[in-house]
This record gives structure tokens, C-alpha cells and sequence, in this order.
């Protein structure tokens, strides 16, 4: 329990989109939190670093409807705090650049509550470092100014010293100014600014909805007239634009604009997640399985117990490993009693945990299904010989059968379970519905069979046009069997091939 004298405000920036802009104490700080107020403009991907037991409160906007009244969220801030508790107000960009942030924290001091600001990088410089634009660069600009492009007094008119602005020589750039693009270029250009200065203008940067429009004050309107520029966009006017087809890259990404589903379980995912990134692609983690222990552990214990009469020792997933490893820990036995037991495995990955344990893999078949396995083992003699299998409480059945018909004794040890989690449903079905999502990867049948179960039957016809990316023909053909189209399959059934197959699938596309 948090000591009521504890309870605090944190501040945090979230940055502008890509959750890798998350600073490591505004990760911290989510680590922590009891409860978390987060924005519509922040990636709600960052909820996945809160504890299960936090209490997350959407205050944005909701579909039509106005943002929650600040007054409310201030009196949210301080009536959590008070009940002792760390309370993160999770806001886009940096809280301090057109946030609110200060008058929530004056609010929060006022009531006499402590707090902690954590800056964030703010959309100005984030989204203009995605787009290839520097701000400053000694040739063409050595100041910028920060505009608000919604601070309206009358109706349709922004209430600024457009004189002063326009007679700048740096960078402009205007924030909130999505909808009023003709009328800042008009003013400008009416107090003197040439209407040859180029502008850019940057729609979701640093997200996989990231589009740029590129031109000068008198042709930006008709350049982008055809889309419709929505919020939240950036508008950046100078010649530091003109570097902008030098410096670029993020758009050069081979995923970018890409928003790939992961729902490969909370643990393993992380690098699954990374890689995308490093390819351009927006990650969504969408969990749908979490690992437990089993319900009962005396089948695998009464295994444990009695290691000398196994000849062999079958692993087919990292889990399996995981959990036996631990228990064996837990019941404080002896991983050198493992010695003389010949070790097979599935694929590579199972590989590499058996191997970090310190215990030497016997045989990893070619291919990486139970059917490769059974024909690896098959060469062996195994007449009479006696299996250990520690794998999920529920797991196909082909292998235990077909090394029982060829004569060996096989024990089967529930090892672990999966179960069903609760991720962000209804964020992943906004976004189906908006055609936001490019592909979903499934890595295991049971993810297919998961994800299909938490996202429902009204949701199957986006689901479908959505490309599929299974990790191997046994998890694809569960994914057809659902009536999912699968368009991407890797040669080899590991996660970096999978990640290569959508890579080359995007680029023989493009
Ligand atoms: N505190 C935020 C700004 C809040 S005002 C920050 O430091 O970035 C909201 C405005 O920020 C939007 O209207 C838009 O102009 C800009 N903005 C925020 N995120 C953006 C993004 N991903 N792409 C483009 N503009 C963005």
C-alpha cells in the first residue's frame, strides 16, 4: 500500500506519437502510478508500462463529443492524491508547450499537493526531426518561434500580433492550426511575408499516419486542397523547409506508414515490438494471451522427482522452458539431474532457452513443427524408451500420439497455462474501423483463436481486409480455417523471419 503522505502528481510528457519517445522517467513514473489521466493526443500504447492493478482514466476527446471540463480533471488530480495515491497526468508532446500544463499544476499546488513535472519532447522539435526538417541551421535560420494557431477571440480569426510575426526573419511554426491552414498563409503573406517562403505542413508525425505537405505560402492551400488536413498538424514555415528532401528518412523507413498488431504474449512481445520499429512500422500491442503456472503441478513434480527413469526430454516452446526452469527452482532440485537426458527441441528459439540454462540441445529438426520432430526423433530407436514432455495444459496432440504408435513411453506435464487477458479493445476496433490497421501477426494458433474470440464477430469484415501474417503453416492454417485471408508466411518459422516476409511482402507491393 502507498502511504497516504505519498500521494503526488506527476507530470509527464508523453512526446509526440512514437511511444520511443517516452523519456526513461516519464516510463518510470508509469511504472509507478496508481492512477493514470491520459490525453487524446497521447499513444495509448504507453498504458501497457502501467502495473495490472492501475487505474487508467481516458480524459480526451471522445468521438463528437468535447473534451472532459479541465475544472473536472483538476478536481480528478487532487481527489486521487489525496486518497495517497501517484497519479500521472500523461499529456502529449511536452506539458509545459500549449498543454494546460501549468494551470493543472497550479491547480495542484493551490490544493497543496506535491508534484513532479516530467518534460517531454514536444511535437515542435519531434515531429519536424520525422519530417527532415531543422528548425535552425546556420545558412538559413537561426531562431524560431512557436505560434498557437487557435488562440481565437472572434469567431475564424487567431488573436495574434500577425504584424510582429510575419516581419520575423526565422522558422515559423504554427501549432493547433490544422483547420485554419489558408488563413495563416493569407495573413502572413498580407504583412509582407513572401508568398515564395516555403511551408510544410505534418499530420500525425511520428506515427504511422505521418503525411506531409510541402510547397510555399501561395500554392500550400491548392497543393493540399485535395486531403483533407485534420488535427493534430504542424505547420513549419522557412527556408529550413527547403532541406526537407536531404534530410528526410522516417518516410524512407521500409514499414513506415505500416501499423503492425502484435499479439504475441506481454513478455515476448518487447522485441517483437522493437524490430518493428527499427523497420518504421507503428507496433499496436494488442496481448491475447498472458502464461500461468498450471492449475496442478504434481504431474511435472512427480516427473521431477523421478528424472532417472527418462531417456528423453521434449521441449517445444520458450514457455515450456520458462516455467520448467522455475520449477525446478521452486522445488529446489537439482539442474545437473538433467545430465544423461537426451534434450530435443522444436525450433531455434526453444534452442536458445534450453542452451541458456547451461543444458547442451540434443536435436533441433529442419523444420519447425512437431511433425519435423517426430520424424527427427523417429531416426532414433525409441522402442521402450521413456519421454518427459513439459509443455501448455492444452497443446496439440499429434506429437504424444505419434511417438506413443512408434513404441516410446511419454509422460505429459501441464507446465503452464494460457489465459485470456483484457487489452484495448475498443482502440484497436476505432482504428480497424478507420482502416488504420495494415497487418495483424499471429504466432501461435492459440493467438488467432484468442484474437478472434476478444474482438468479436462485428468486427470480422475489418478484421479481413487486413493483411495476416502467421508465423508458420500450423498457425496459418488456423487462421483460414477462420476465414482469414493469410497473405504473408516466412520460410522459417522464427519471429525475425516473420518480420522479413511483412518487409518484403510491403516492398514487392510498393
Ligand atoms: N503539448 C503538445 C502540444 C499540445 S497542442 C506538444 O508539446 O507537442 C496540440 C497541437 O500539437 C496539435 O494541434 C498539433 O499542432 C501539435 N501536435 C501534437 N502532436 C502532433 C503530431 N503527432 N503531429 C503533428 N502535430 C502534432
Amino acid at each position: 500500500m502507498t502511504n497516504s503522505n505519498k500521494g503526488k502528481v506527476v507530470l509527464v510528457g508523453a512526446g509526440p506519437g512514437d511511444i520511443g519517445l517516452l523519456t526513461l522517467n516519464g516510463k518510470h513514473w508509469l511504472q509507478k502510478a496508481d492512477v493514470v489521466l491520459y490525453d487524446h493526443l497521447v499513444n495509448p500504447d504507453m498504458i501497457r508500462f502501467t502495473q495490472k492493478s492501475a487505474e487508467i482514466i481516458y480524459v480526451g476527446k471522445k468521438e463528437g463529443l468535447a473534451s472532459m471540463e479541465q475544472e473536472h480533471i483538476n478536481h480528478l488530480l487532487i481527489s486521487k492524491t489525496s486518497e495517497g495515491k501517484i497519479v500521472v497526468r500523461l499529456k502529449g508532446g511536452d506539458p509545459f508547450v500549449f498543454g494546460r500544463g501549468g494551470e493543472e499544476i497550479q491547480a495542484v499546488q493551490a490544493a497543496g499537493i506535491s508534484f513532479i513535472i516530467v518534460p517531454g519532447v514536444t511535437s515542435v522539435t519531434g515531429v519536424a526531426a520525422y519530417a527532415g526538417i531543422p528548425l535552425t541551421h546556420r545558412d538559413y535560420s537561426s531562431t524560431f518561434s512557436v505560434i498557437t494557431g487557435s488562440n481565437e477571440k472572434k469567431q475564424g480569426d487567431i488573436h495574434i500580433d500577425w504584424e510582429k510575426i510575419a516581419g520575423r526573419s526565422g522558422t515559423l511554426v504554427f501549432l493547433m492550426g490544422a483547420r485554419k491552414l489558408s488563413l495563416i498563409v493569407e495573413k502572413l503573406m498580407s504583412f509582407g511575408k513572401s508568398p515564395k517562403t516555403p511551408i510544410a505542413v505534418v499530420q500525425w508525425g511520428t506515427t504511422a499516419r505521418q503525411k506531409t505537405w510541402v510547397g510555399t505560402l501561395d500554392t500550400i492551400v491548392e497543393i493540399s486542397a485535395k486531403d483533407k488536413i485534420l488535427p493534430p498538424a504542424l505547420t513549419i514555415i522557412g527556408e529550413v523547409v527547403n532541406l526537407k528532401p536531404v534530410l528526410e528518412w522516417y518516410e524512407h523507413l521500409p514499414l513506415f506508414g505500416k501499423t503492425v498488431v502484435v499479439t504475441r504474449k506481454g513478455d515476448q512481445a518487447e522485441s517483437m515490438i522493437d524490430q518493428l520499429r527499427e523497420l518504421g512500422a507503428e507496433p499496436f500491442f494488442f496481448p491475447v494471451i498472458e502464461t500461468i503456472a498450471p492449475d496442478d503441478w504434481s504431474p511435472l513434480d512427480n516427473a521431477l522427482s523421478n528424472l532417472s527413469q527418462y531417456q528423453g526430454l521434449i521441449f517445444t516452446s520458450v514457455n515450456g522452458v520458462r516455467f520448467f526452469a522455475e520449477r525446478l527452482k521452486t522445488i529446489d532440485q537439482d539442474i545437473r539431474e538433467l545430465k544423461g537426458l537426451r534434450v530435443f527441441t522444436i525450433g531455434p528459439k526453444t534452442a536458445e532457452a534450453v542452451r541458456d540454462l547451461g543444458i547442451h540441445v540434443d536435436v533441433v529438426p529442419e523444420n519447425f513443427v512437431a511433425e519435423s520432430l517426430i520424424a527427427s526423433i523417429g531416426k532414433e530407436n525409441i522402442k521402450g524408451k521413456r519421454f518427459l514432455l513439459p509443455r501448455a495444459t492444452v497443446a496439440r496432440e499429434i506429437l504424444p500420439e505419434q511417438l506413443r504408435e512408434m513404441g516410446a513411453i511419454l509422460d505429459v506435464a501441464p507446465t503452464y497455462q494460457t489465459v485470456l487477458p483484457d487489452p484495448q479493445v475498443t482502440e484497436l476496433s476505432m482504428r480497424l474501423e478507420a482502416g488504420n490497421i495494415d497487418v495483424i501477426t499471429f504466432t501461435s494458433s492459440s493467438t488467432v483463436k484468442n484474437f478472434l474470440a476478444l474482438t468479436g464477430d462485428k468486427l470480422l469484415p475489418a478484421i479481413r481486409k487486413v493483411k495476416i501474417a502467421c508465423i508458420g503453416p500450423v498457425t496459418a492454417n488456423t487462421a483460414r480455417e477462420a476465414g482469414l485471408n493469410v497473405e504473408i508466411l516466412p520460410e522459417q518459422y522464427t519471429v525475425s523471419s516473420l518480420l522479413d516476409a511483412i518487409e518484403a511482402f510491403f516492398q514487392s507491393d510498393s
